[in-house]
Parts: C-alpha cells; structure tokens; sequence
C-alpha cells in the first residue's frame, strides 16, 4: 500500500503541476486551432470533460486537460520501430502534438511487415524522419519533431523539457541508459527528491509473443535497475578467455568479432553489421579457424549469427498491445484524470490470451536510484578479472564493458578499459594482477563507467579475508 499512497502523492503533485501550466495556457487566450474541426476530439473529451467510476478520486471534469494536450503537453517517444509507429500513431490521435522521436535507425525491408509508417521508397531513409513525416502529414496539427540520433548523443537539457518519455525499445542498454539518465535529473531536498524534478518513464517491451509495460516514476517508484534481475542474464565471456584460453566455439566466435575484425578491416573501415551476410560468413571463417587451432567443435553459421546479432523475433499484434497500453499510461498521467498503472503489466499471447499486473517495488540499495553506496567484496589477493567478471556477471549489475578507475597516490589511474583499443591492450595485463597487486587497499573507490548508465557508479572495495 505504501507504494500505492506515494503513486498517489506524486499524481497529486502532478495534477496541480498540470493544471496550473493548462491554466496558464487557457488565460492567454488561445481560441482553438484551424485544423480543430467540430466534433474532431470528442471520443477524447469523453474521458476528459465527464467524471466516472474509474477517474482519479482529484479528477475535476474540465475542457483545460484537452487544451494542455492539444497545446503544452511535450512528450518523447524513444525508438521508431515496431513500438514506435504504434506509439507515434496512438499518442498523435489521442490529442498530443508537441511530440519529439528519437532512432537512430534506418529502415530495412524485413521492418515493413510492421513499422506501418514506412513504405519501400523509404528503405534506407531513417525511421524518425520518416515516421515524423507521415503523422504529421497524416495528422493535421501534429507537430512531430524527428531526432536521427542515439539516445547518448542528446544532452541533459534536452531530456528536461518533456513532461512525459516513452521508451519502445529493443535494447535492454538503451533503456538503462535512460533509465539513468532520468534519474541524474531528480533534484533532492533533504534526501527526498522534488516531485516536479521527476519526469514520468513509461517503458514498453516486447520480444516475440511476450510483452510488458511499465510506469516508472524515477526516485519513487522501482526503476530499470531495482527490476534487473528480471532480465535473462547476458552470456559474457572474459577478455582473457577469449584472447588466451578459448574452451568454448562462442569464445572464438567472440574473438573473430572483437579482436580480429577491428584488426583486419575484412570490409574496410566499417563495423560488423550482423545482418551482411558476407559479414557474418566472414566472422564465421575466422571463428573456424581459430576453433580448429584450439580443438574446439561446435562453431556453425547459426550460432555465429546467433553470438554476433541476439535475434528478437517480432510479432505485430504483440507490439500493438503492448504499444496501446503504453500509450494509455501517458494519457491517464498527462491528463491526471485517471490513476496510472502501479506499475508493472506483463502480456502473454504465446498459448491464448494471459495478462497480468503487480507492483514491482523499489530496490533498497538499487544502484541507479537508491543512492546508496555500492560495496565490493574481494578477498585482497582476488584478481582484477574477478571483479570485472562480477560487474558484469552479477544479476543487478550486468554491466557491459565497465571501465575501471581509481585514484592511486593523488593520481587517477585506469585499472582497465575495453572500449578503446589501445587503452584495453594497455591494460589488460591488469586483469591477472590481484587487488594487493594493484596497490590497492580496504575502502578504496572504485569508479566503474559502462555503457548502461550516463553516470559512474562509485563502489566501495571491502577486502574479505
Ligand atoms: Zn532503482
């Protein structure tokens, strides 16, 4: 219940935030919009201009919520794919205009079949613009701005002018990137963070016939991270492994991909793209090769494309569901004038039809939102490999590439770092030093930066005996 009662403590803060901003549109005298014909937004009026059973027990029938959607209301969608165009199309009918969408995607053949926005001309066109183009050509008075970007390339005061951001992604890293990134805006007053700082995260995912939606409040309610351990774990396997002491076919498959294929340029300076067929063929060779140098069965094309690309299936009617539910959320908390989903739903139409809905609850020393200090405990003659194995391993963290730094004798010291290859070939002798080793000691800092979070994560080392 207490979950519940904070829900409702932001909601309240939310609709006086709401209100006021729709008043002040309403007093400056805006007499409707030209391509507002009679009778265009009645199915929404009905939810807004009458009361009901199922309203929110603040709600206060008014023609204002209307005007704030049709006018102020600024919404991002994230991702312009199967969810996206779903998404784009749902919001833009609903009422909101002032719409930002970001993707950093162009469009592929194999999309048409669902990202029902795009048509063959528009194969390699990028999706945000195309999507944009459409609704606004499809919806009169819709404003979609169109961001052909990734999410890490937009800034802080970007994120910050939208009431609402809606995530249709297929990227688990993606949406922990935003996830934090939601939360690095949350200001604090006395350890409690200020409702109007919060920006509301509604988070859609499918893969195949499975879906989910969510409502994050971040700093109120469980984040990305506090559910983690709700993500299958991610096969990861030790730089050492793959460059030493293979065992298994995905190692060399691994070692193909990493070290090989920026070393080789096979296709000049390009990355590996694991829908080029030559690319995978190619990747596969080298995994072949090395495979046989170990004694090492088992490395297919399959399984090639299976390391290089994690293939998610996609189901129209799946992201259509899930798509309308997400959509409905962002209604229900622009408007004020129905209680939100507390706050988690999962969709099932494997076997049948199966929903279900429950509260997933914060975590208390969630490394995104708890704010919390991170231990890290290793015995003193652990190796740096062991930690990095932890750091990406562990089922709340699953960090992708960390990269490692302390401060030793004054200085900052990079303990190991992947993504940058001449620094990663620097340090990996690193990894089979132990902590003692490294010179570093009990209570040390660690500063761990990875793909998934726009902010360091500082870990406090405790040696163990
Ligand atoms: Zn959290």
């Amino acid at each position: 219940m207490l979950g519940r009662n904070r829900l409702a403590e932001v909601q309240r803060s939310k609709v006086q935030f709401i209100v006021v901003s729709s008043r002040m549109a309403v007093d400056g005298g805006h007499a409707g919009i030209g391509c507002d014909w009679d009778g265009r937004w009645n199915h929404v009026r009905k939810f807004l201009e009458r009361t009901g059973p199922f309203t929110h027990p603040d709600f206060e029938p008014s023609t204002e919520s209307l005007q704030f959607l049709l006018e102020k209301c600024k919404i991002l969608v994230i991702g312009a794919g199967g969810l996206g165009c779903e998404l784009l199309k749902n919001l833009a009918l609903s009422g909101f205009r002032l719409i930002h969408v970001v993707d950093m995607d162009t469009i592929d053949l194999s999309n048409l079949n669902r990202q029902f926005l795009f048509r063959p001309k528009d194969v390699g066109r990028p999706k945000a613009d195309v999507a944009a183009d459409f609704v606004n050509s499809r919806v009169p008075g819709c404003r979609v701005v169109p961001h052909f970007k990734k999410i890490q390339d937009l800034d802080e005061a970007f994120y910050r002018q939208f009431h609402i951001i809606v995530c249709g992604l297929d990227s688990i890293i993606a949406r922990r990137w935003m996830n934090g990134m939601l939360i690095s805006l949350l200001n604090y007053e006395d350890e409690v963070v200020d409702p109007t700082s919060i920006i509301p995260l509604i988070d859609g995912g499918t893969e195949g016939f499975k879906g989910n939606a969510r409502v994050i409040l971040p700093g109120m309610t469980a984040c990305i991270e506090c559910t983690l351990e709700l993500y299958p774990p991610q096969v990861n396997f030790p730089m050492c492994t793959i460059a030493s002491m293979p065992r298994l076919p995905e190692h060399c498959i691994e070692y193909a991909r990493i070290l090989q294929w920026p070393k080789e340029k096979p296709f000049g300076d390009i990355s590996l793209d694991g829908d080029n067929p030559e690319h995978i063929q190619w990747v596969f060779e080298r995994a072949q090769e090395r495979a046989s140098e170990f004694s090492i069965t088992g490395v297919t094309y399959r399984l090639t494309q299976g390391v290089v690309k994690r293939i998610i299936p996609a189901v129209a009617s799946t992201n259509a569901v899930i798509a309308a539910a997400c959509a409905t959320e962002v209604f229900k908390i622009a408007t004020s004038a129905y209680v939100p989903l507390n706050n988690y739903l999962v969709f099932n139409d494997v076997d049948g039809l199966y929903t279900y809905m429950f509260e997933a609850e914060r975590k208390k020393n969630c490394a995104a939102c708890s704010q919390v200090p991170q231990n890290l405990q290793f015995p003193s003659s652990a190796k740096l490999q062991e930690v990095l194995k932890y750091l990406t391993e562990n089922a709340s963290l699953q960090m992708k590439s960390p990269a490692i730094t302390t401060t030793l004798e004054g200085k900052n010291k990079t303990l190991y770092l992947q993504s940058v290859k001449a620094i990663e070939e620097r340090t990996r002798p690193n990894l089979c030093k132990t902590l003692k080793e490294l010179g570093l000691s009990d209570g040390q800092e660690l500063a761990v930066a990875d793909i998934t979070t726009p902010q360091t994560v500082l870990f406090k080392l405790n040696f163990i005996t």
